[in-house]
């Protein structure tokens, strides 16, 4: 589909860069259909993050994603999930490509400013887990 999804993460709201990010991916062709400026409370977070419950990381990261708010958006653009993707840079910030919103924003690998969808099932699905029918414009 044309649609993906994408979470400015609570270290980069609390650094006010919200303006500056969804400068960025206004200035990269993507149309923003939803956006929510809102908290994950702990169980929310565990919810989204399902899929990584087994790994390592998934406490802290749940903590780190439920500890302040995040702002939530839908995005349109042709190929959107992979030029997201492409445009949000590397999980690690140490690996983000210069000009990607990681490497401009991200303090480490698990506070690292965004969440870009990875697939268009799972764009779909997590526009539907913040935003309604008639949140979509
Ligand atoms: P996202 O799904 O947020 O777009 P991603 O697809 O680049 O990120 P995943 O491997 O799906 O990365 O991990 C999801 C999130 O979990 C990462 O964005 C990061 O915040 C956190 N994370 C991943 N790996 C680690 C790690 N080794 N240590 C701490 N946190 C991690």
């Amino acid at each position: 589909t044309n649609q993906t999804f994408t979470m400015i993460k609570p270290d980069a709201v609390q650094d006010n860069h919200i303006g500056a990010i969804t400068q960025m991916i206004e200035a990269d062709g993507f149309r923003i259909v939803s956006l929510k400026k809102t908290r994950l409370t702990l169980e929310r977070a565990g919810q989204f993050y399902a899929v990584h419950k087994d790994r390592p990381f998934y406490k802290d990261l749940v903590a780190y994603m439920s500890s302040g708010p995040i702002v939530a958006m839908i995005l349109e653009k042709e190929n959107a999930v992979a030029d997201f993707r492409k445009l949000i840079g590397a999980t690690n910030p140490a690996q983000a490509e210069e000009g990607t919103i990681r490497k401009k924003f991200a303090k480490s690998v698990e506070a690292n400013a965004v969440h870009g969808s990875d697939s268009d099932e799972n764009a779909q699905i997590e526009g539907d887990f913040f935003f309604a029918v008639d949140e979509r414009f």
